[in-house]
């Protein structure tokens, strides 16, 4: 299997090539055609597999396939992670892949400053990666809307339990809009992870590896 079979377009199969991929990984073959078809997943990914591109390269070419070149931006789609690694990884990636498809990231987390992510954000983003707390906060002091996310990711789902995220994960979902295509991944699929994608999810795919 190719990322060329996988249909993935001419600016991200260059991207792609720059980061020097040879293939898909087995997450990225089974992920990529059902999140490109808009469908809803339930991954068992642990890191390290090829998760972050598995639902990176789906988001930015559905978001370039519908607005190749507007500049209006606003966060149309949202990545929850539970740490602020995590959440600098997912950004890079997205900024790798998404070099050639006219999608501007941002990431935020809590622990430094929100000077300088606020700046970031009046500038317009398209796809906002962020851990729950921060995320809130910008939310709750008007630096943030969510009134336009299309795509939501919810990253290592059992960790942001573990982390006591849940309450803020839940919050978040309130304030997205239902009309969505929705991604969550978990390492482990504990009661409360298979509940709150009862909840979330719409007729989900199960992807495992
Ligand atoms: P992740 O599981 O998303 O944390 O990715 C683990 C590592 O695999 C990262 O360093 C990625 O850059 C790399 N990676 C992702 N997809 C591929 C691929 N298809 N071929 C080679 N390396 C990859």
């Amino acid at each position: 299997m190719t990322f060329r079979e996988l249909n993935i377009i001419e600016p991200i199969l260059k991207s792609v090539a720059i980061a020097g991929y040879k293939e898909p990984t087995p997450i990225q073959t089974d992920a990529i055609p059902v999140l490109l078809e808009k469908k809803d997943i339930l991954g068992s990914a642990q890191t390290g597999t090829g998760k972050t591109a598995a639902f990176a390269i789906p988001i930015l070419q559905n978001l370039y396939l519908e607005q190749p070149h507007s500049d209006h931006r606003q966060i149309k789609a949202l990545i929850l992670t539970p740490t602020r690694e995590l959440a600098s990884q997912i950004y890079e990636n997205f900024t790798l892949y998404g070099k050639f498809v006219n999608q501007r990231s941002t990431v935020i987390y809590g622990g430094v400053s929100q000077k300088k992510q606020e700046e970031a954000l009046k500038k317009g983003v398209d796809i906002l990666i962020a851990t729950p707390g921060r995320l809130l906060d910008l939310v709750y002091q008007g630096h943030i809307k969510l009134n336009a996310v299309s795509y939501l990711v919810l990253d290592e789902a059992d960790r942001m339990l573990d982390m006591g995220f849940i309450k803020d994960v839940n919050k978040i979902i309130d304030l997205v809009p239902k009309a969505r295509q929705t991604m969550l991944f978990s390492a482990t699929m504990p009661k409360e992870i298979e509940t709150l994608s009862k909840t979330i999810l719409n007729e989900p795919v199960r992807v495992s590896i």
